[in-house]
């Protein structure tokens, strides 16, 4: 089978307005619309455009280091005594995350549409650098909004992006983090429609976004099948786990798998301190509501204000979530799970000391549900079980809140 850079799925799901079942859609200010259609008609010419294909697939084999590696966890495996474990990693991308398979994919599009700014929200600031890393790239100026209080926490990353070339722009209402840096993103967008192209950091958003962001991160799961044909003998797992926050790197990994029903897809989520305190597990505790432009599962209280997410997890901190997740819940084809912030950090211990791999705390989230998964696996196929995680992003980055919590 062959890999597509930018693989263009039977466009089923969403449908033409971008709902999957009653998520989705585009909730945005008037002057938005003619932005989005401008931009769903260039994605839909470039998505199927060699000369647009071979770029993109060259830039991810040459820059972002793609294909990552399939690799055999045989340590874990033997540690846990379960089903086979492998990791798709993700974490030895340039920038350290999947992040740059969407930021590369959305400024090829800029770059087609003659769009002259970018701009971007980021929560911990990693989505920021992998902005301002191809917008260095392609030589187009970068504004990055982000809360105050997170440029406070993430000061490394902040330095990093200017160093970069990027501006960032404190966002100082609220609660001074991700939800306020993305209002800030779309009211400048909203200023600026015609020059500004907005790279949004998941798979969220109104349409096109959710979709586009998708197949540009399906490359994941396209090469993740091939990878198991010449490992076990088989394109297909029989389960695979990855962490939620708005949820780019599991629906990556999971949509080429989606038809698959044989398949358990498992999603976590961060649980922060219990869900009876403060946490980030939308699907398991939120409800319907429109939060940036599209509707989903979202924490909000009684009068549908949106609640303040919590997690350790800096890229796991957002209150709402991806709207093809919210439908994968309803729907029943992916199981999500809420994983508090000291099972995470269980899981960072355990990966680094068995693999000498350092995840990220997002993707610990991921880690600490192998175990329990692993052997439910084993008991249910026997000892040829195989399980992949998504090994979303390395732990750099997370070192100090790691060594202040272990
Ligand atoms: C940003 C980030 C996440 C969360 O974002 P998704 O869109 O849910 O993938 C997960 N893991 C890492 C390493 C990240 O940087």
């Amino acid at each position: 089978m062959p890999e597509s850079a930018v693989d263009s799925p039977p466009e089923t799901s969403p449908d033409a307005s971008g709902h999957f079942g009653p998520y989705g859609g585009a909730y945005v200010p008037e002057i938005l619309t003619p932005v989005l259609d401008e931009l769903k008609a260039a994605y839909t010419t470039y998505k199927d455009d060699p000369d647009f294909q071979n770029e993109l697939r060259t830039l991810l084999h040459e820059y972002a280091g793609r294909p990552t590696p399939l690799t055999y966890c045989n340590r874990l495996t033997e540690e846990i005594g379960g089903a086979h474990i492998y990791a798709k990693r993700e974490d030895l991308c340039h920038t350290g995350a999947h992040k740059i398979n969407n930021t590369l994919g959305q400024i090829l599009l800029a770059d087609r549409m003659g769009k002259e700014r970018i701009i971007a929200e980021t929560g911990a600031g990693q989505h920021g650098v992998a902005t301002a890393t191809v917008c260095a790239k392609f030589g187009i100026d970068c504004v990055v909004y982000m809360g105050a209080e997170d440029m406070e926490r993430q000061r490394l990353n902040v330095e990093r992006m200017e160093l970069l070339g990027a501006e960032v722009r404190a966002a100082t209402t609220g609660s001074q983090t991700l939800k306020e840096a993305t209002n800030e993103a779309i009211r400048d967008w909203v200023s600026n429609p015609d020059d500004t192209f907005y790279i949004i950091g998941s798979v969220v958003g109104p349409h096109p976004y959710p979709m586009m962001v998708r197949n540009f991160h399906r490359i994941i799961g396209t090469e993740t099948r091939s990878q198991l044909r010449d490992a076990v003998g088989r394109e297909t797992p029989d389960a695979i786990a990855a962490c939620v926050g708005g949820g780019s790197n599991a629906i990556g990994i999971f949509h080429p798998f989606l038809e698959n029903h044989e398949v358990q897809l498992h999603g976590t989520e961060a649980a922060g301190g219990g869900l009876s305190g403060d946490h980030a597990a939308t699907l398991a505790e939120g409800s319907p509501g429109v939060l940036h432009g599209a509707m989903s599962y979202l924490l909000q209280d009684d009068a549908g204000q949106v609640s303040l997410a919590h997690s350790l997890s800096a890229g796991l901190d957002y209150p709402g979530v991806g709207p093809e997740h919210a439908h994968l819940r309803d729907e029943g084809r992916v199981t999500y799970h809420p994983i508090t912030d000291d099972e995470a950090l269980e899981g960072v211990k355990l990966l680094s000391q068995t693999e000498g791999i350092i995840p990220a705390l997002e993707t610990a989230h991921a880690v600490a549900l192998l175990p329990d998964l692993a052997r439910s696996l084993a008991a249910e196929h026997g000892d040829d079980a195989v399980l992949v995680f998504n090994c979303s992003g390395r732990g750099d980055k997370d070192m100090e809140t790691i060594a202040a919590n272990l």
